[in-house]
């Protein structure tokens, strides 16, 4: 499992320190995305100035990317092998209103649209609330 996150931080050119393979490592684990204070709980002795830095790492070098989901935290998911945080590579979310889990709809790419002249694109949020599988029982 080092050697699978080695790779991975390798493939997106980000240098394998030991605390950056513990984080992915953990990320790698998450079927859902996490907030800053969602990691912070799984490890003891990590301070969270080190974990947001590690973070913003793996944002920079499009390995995770980040969801605001509008509950106020910001949450962090692991990013396709080839995505690169464009537009194109941007997909759905869903916020589950019983469990506050937020997972990535990858296979749903946000529909394209043509904004009006003079507005620039910066980043999309497309947020779909409703109740997950595992709360839809
Ligand atoms: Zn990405
Ligand atoms: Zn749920
Ligand atoms: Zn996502």
């Amino acid at each position: 499992m080092n050697n699978e996150a080695e790779k991975i931080l390798a493939d997106k050119n980000i240098k394998p320190t030991a605390m950056r393979i513990l984080v992915l490592k953990e990320l790698l684990l998450q079927s859902d995305a996490v907030s800053l204070y969602d990691l912070e709980q799984k490890f003891d002795k990590v301070e969270r100035t080190t974990l947001f830095r590690t973070l913003n790492t793996f944002v920079e070098n499009s390995l995770i990317h980040k969801i605001d989901d509008g509950t106020g935290a910001v949450k962090y998911a692991l990013c396709e092998k080839d995505c690169t945080c464009e537009l194109k590579d941007l997909h759905l979310h869903f916020l589950c209103t019983k469990c506050g889990r937020t997972f990535c709809l990858k296979d749903i790419p946000i529909p394209s649209f043509q904004l009006p002249d003079n507005f620039v694109f910066e980043t999309a949020n497309f947020v779909i609330k409703g109740v997950c599988p595992h709360c839809h029982k």
